[in-house]
């Protein structure tokens, strides 16, 4: 089956087709660094980061890029709070994300640019604008004339037909019941104090739905194939995007758009500003892992409202045990009793979960079968119904789903990869002793893809790790 998303654009499951063929480009919003991001927040990067492993687990190659929005109405008031300079104050924020990423065992992407450092994108995307009769200028910022878009609305299905025409928003946030033309670049006031740029737009700074057009074709052209964010995205940041985008180019801005559904508490959204909020530290001090709250904000389908709990949290702990304990069982078998019926069981629990994930990502389903797997795996353990082989087996299927799930104990998965490593340079310098250079090259090749370079050298053979998740 091929992979199947679910489009906002069309409202529609749509059949996966990239651009450039084994290549998949994708966005995805990031967080504004005004304070530590909520779990909720991690909802949204954890279900980015399974699209990203699914897709290279499918085996395409990919570029990632996710926004740091280090410059906007809240770090501005903010950073003003705690007295320190714009920068000072997302700095500190921004390493406060990239450590939680870490701990939660999201991968990093390719690319995080920074808005403060693409000023000059975003000047010339304004600039194209208005050369273009899309923005206009008032007296506090550069406004993007809605009306002129002829789309706009087509993400959000809004109809734009029934608005007043004149009416102007220079706030980053606001909702559908303020639907109006939007600040591409603010015109310096006293509140933004010395966060300015000098420009040949004017003393400023630029509105925050600017900054992901400028930057999310900075790096991954005119058009790319798939852009993330929460719901609460869609309108109005994505619908600007895309008003940006294509008036500037003329061409489609996204092929895919993709959004999760919110975290909540109580049925309400979890945000900052209605204070019922977790970090992922206040989760931690109470002694929960990063394994199971990964586990708990991504076991619940994307497009599924989701509310959160304790009873939610300490059921993660229970699957993770239950997945410790079987990794800890698979890896004692020693014997060597061959049951043909497990290779046979690898190759539709295989299929069943890529089935499940081609599926817009049916994460649930897939989680289910691999529960499943081990169920039947605990019975033929049991019953004393597996050798070593068969057991290293269903170690690799593990592994292959963790590649995409990444919630088992990381130190196995390192011990696991460096054993097949070991073989696989075993078996290279066996072939090479036998003349057999094709083999040999075969599995240089193997090993390149795995991130190793070997080199040979007179002392025998020297190992590289590539450092690019490319
Ligand atoms: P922000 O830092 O508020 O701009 O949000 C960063 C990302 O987190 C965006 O993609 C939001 O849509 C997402 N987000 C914010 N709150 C929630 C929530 N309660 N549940 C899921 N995603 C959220
Ligand atoms: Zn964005």
């Amino acid at each position: 089956m091929s992979l199947k998303l679910y489009n906002t654009l069309t409202r529609k499951k749509e059949e996966f087709k990239e651009i450039k063929k084994g290549y998949v480009n994708i966005y995805s919003c990031g967080p504004t660094v005004y304070n530590f991001a909520h779990i909720g927040n991690f909802r949204a990067n954890i279900f980015a980061d399974l699209i990203r492993r699914y897709i290279k687990y499918k085996g395409y190659k990919l570029t990632h890029v996710m926004n740091i929005t280090d410059v906007d109405d809240k770090t501005i008031r903010d950073s003003k709070k705690e007295n320190l300079s714009l920068k000072e104050f997302t700095e500190k924020y921004t390493k406060y994300f990239f450590d939680d990423l870490k701990t939660l065992n999201i991968e990093k992407v390719e690319v995080y640019p920074r808005a403060t450092e693409h000023i000059k994108e975003m000047i010339n995307l304004i600039k194209k604008l208005l050369e273009k009769g899309y923005a206009y200028k008032a007296d506090d910022a550069i406004y993007y004339d809605i009306k002129k878009f002829k789309e706009y609305g087509k993400l959000s299905h809004l109809k734009i037909s029934e608005l007043k025409a004149g009416a102007r928003v220079c706030q980053d946030e606001y909702d559908k019941e303020h639907v109006n033309d939007f600040a591409l670049w603010k015109f310096w006031d006293k509140e933004d104090g010395d966060v300015f740029w000098e420009t040949e737009l004017g003393k400023g700074r630029p509105g925050w739905h600017i900054e992901c057009s400028a930057m999310s074709m900075k790096y991954l052209g005119e058009t790319f194939d798939i852009h993330t964010g929460g719901v609460d995205l869609i309108f109005p940041h994505h619908e600007n995007e895309i008003a940006q985008s294509e008036a500037a180019t003329g061409k489609k801005f996204v092929n895919y758009w993709l959004h999760n559904e919110h975290l909540l508490v109580d049925s309400k959204k979890m945000s900052k500003s209605l204070g019922n909020f977790y970090t992922l530290r206040d989760l931690l001090k109470k002694g929960y892992s990063p394994r199971s709250i990964r586990y708990v904000l991504m076991a619940t389908h994307y497009r599924q409202k989701m509310n959160f709990s304790f009873e939610g949290l300490n059921a993660a702990d229970n699957a993770i045990n239950r997945l410790d304990e079987f990794m800890a069982k698979l890896d004692n078998i020693k014997g060597d009793r061959h049951n043909p019926k497990i290779s046979e069981l690898i190759e539709k629990v295989k299929s069943d979960f890529e089935d499940a994930m081609d599926d817009d990502l049916n994460v649930s389903i897939a989680l289910s079968v691999m529960f499943d797997f081990m169920k039947k795996i605990n019975t033929f353990i049991m019953n004393d119904k597996m050798s070593r082989k068969d057991a290293e087996k269903a170690i690799a299927l593990m592994y292959d789903f963790d590649s995409v799930f990444g919630i088992l104990k990381k130190e196995e998965k390192k011990e696991e990869i460096n054993k097949e490593i070991k073989q696989l340079i075993e078996k290279r310098q066996e072939a090479r002793k036998n003349n057999d250079y094709e083999l040999a090259d075969k599995i240089r090749d193997q090993l390149k893809e795995k991130g190793i370079i070997l080199k040979d050298t007179k002392d025998g053979v020297r190992l590289e790790k590539i450092t690019t998740s490319k």
